[in-house]
């Protein structure tokens, strides 16, 4: 029955509950009549009675088809707001008119059909369908007073009809207020999404580069080893540190530097995959962490890093501009400990600038890549 009913769209879904409250007033309004029927308040024979049902119920199980095919994304309003207000609107014109001196009755029943429409539709509309019910509950007394004076009693129900027209109007304004207030506070939430996504980007990552920075990295690595403790996988620690960049900086000045520091970046993003991480560790150094990985194979990324910085042509920046990098390598799983791990790494990048700088140092022997 569920299945039924609801589509597994939850937008879908939260349409056909919406519909079903309408068909739970609709219900209601329905015994209401059948109350008015059985105490002799209603001037029609059965037959006409059982059709005027059957012909409204038909109606809303076209909204209720329409609806659970999908055919209503079509619309502009998906929930068929309007529709079924006005559906139930002309329902209720109908017991109207076939009342006498209940009739006023009916207006009650108009505001439980008119908040329908309160929170979801626009001034525009809700005025609109307002105005059906006053317009046709004003057309239908006027009818009957020309034409069965004996059935009406007029002034009473003008009265009834102008009061119920001032509570329309004061509806009208709280809920003109509330559309305001709702769409002030959709458009603060959408801000704030904004912001918040500013400010997690700005939490992450560094400025001048763009990559990860030294805290965002140093939780993905606490991440990483718990995966790969679990997993049992390894993976690699890199340190990278531009040689000589002071002298870069002093030769070709700051903005340069900027540059080549940018650059470098690019360069590191483009050689590692999706699942790695880069990040500027601070200055002129950077850390990867290159997750599944063995040193073998870190051994041809980071000198592929090392070659694609060496042989970079700096020639529209300074025409003489050059720059290396030194890097040093180290898996979690010979030492087992980040700090020893970071250490090993950092310790390995001092040796390949001991060495002569532009290496890819991976162990603590004199193994240069
Ligand atoms: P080595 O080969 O031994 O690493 O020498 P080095 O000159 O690279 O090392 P050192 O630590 O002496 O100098 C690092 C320089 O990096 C000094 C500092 O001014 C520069 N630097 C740090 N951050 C930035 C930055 O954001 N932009 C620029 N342009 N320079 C920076
Ligand atoms: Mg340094
Ligand atoms: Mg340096």
């Amino acid at each position: 029955m569920y299945n039924l009913l609801f589509s597994s769209d939850q937008k879908q879904a939260l349409r056909m509950m919406r519909h079903l409250a309408a068909v739970m007033s609709m219900l209601a309004f329905t015994l209401l009549s059948i109350f008015f029927y059985h105490n002799d308040l209603f001037s029609i024979d059965e037959k006409t009675f059982i059709g005027i049902l059957v012909f409204f119920w038909t109606g809303v199980f076209f909204h209720t088809v329409i609806i659970r095919s999908g055919l209503n994304k079509k619309y502009s309003d998906p929930s068929l707001t309007i529709p079924q207000m006005v559906w139930g609107t002309f329902f209720l014109l109908t017991i109207t008119y076939l009342l006498n001196e209940w009739r006023g009755l009916i207006l009650m029943a108009y505001f439980g059909m008119l908040s329908f429409g309160f929170f979801k539709l626009k001034f525009r509309e809700f005025l609109s369908v307002a105005l059906l019910a006053i317009l046709g509950y004003g057309i239908i007394i006027l009818y009957i007073f020309i034409n069965e004076p004996e059935r009406i009693h007029i002034k009473l129900e003008l009265a009834q009809l102008l009061a119920f027209s001032c509570t329309v109007a004061v509806m009208l304004y709280t809920g003109s207020a509330i559309h305001r207030l709702r769409e002030r506070t959709k458009k603060q939430y959408v801000a704030l999404q904004e912001a918040l996504e500013v400010n997690k980007k700005l939490a992450t990552t560094d400025d001048l580069t763009g990559l990860y920075n030294r805290r965002y990295f140093m939780e993905k690595l606490a991440q990483q080893k718990a995966l790969s403790e679990r997993d049992d996988s390894d993976f690699v620690l890199c340190f990278c540190d531009l040689d000589h960049f002071k002298h870069i900086n002093d030769t070709f000045g700051h903005q340069c530097g900027d540059i080549v520091l940018q650059k470098f970046s690019e360069i590191l993003s483009a050689s590692i995959r999706e699942v790695d991480y880069a990040a500027r560790f601070g200055g002129e150094e950077f850390v990867c962490l290159l997750v599944n990985t063995d040193i073998e194979n870190a051994i041809k990324v980071t000198e592929r890093i090392r070659d694609s910085l060496e042989n970079y042509n700096f020639n529209d920046i300074a025409p003489s501009l050059h720059a290396t990098v030194s890097i040093g390598i180290s898996n979690f799983k010979q030492f087992n400990t980040l700090q020893e791990t970071l250490m090993s790494a950092d310790n390995r990048m001092y040796r390949a600038k001991n060495m002569g700088r532009n290496k890819v140092v991976f162990s603590d022997d004199e193994a240069v890549a």
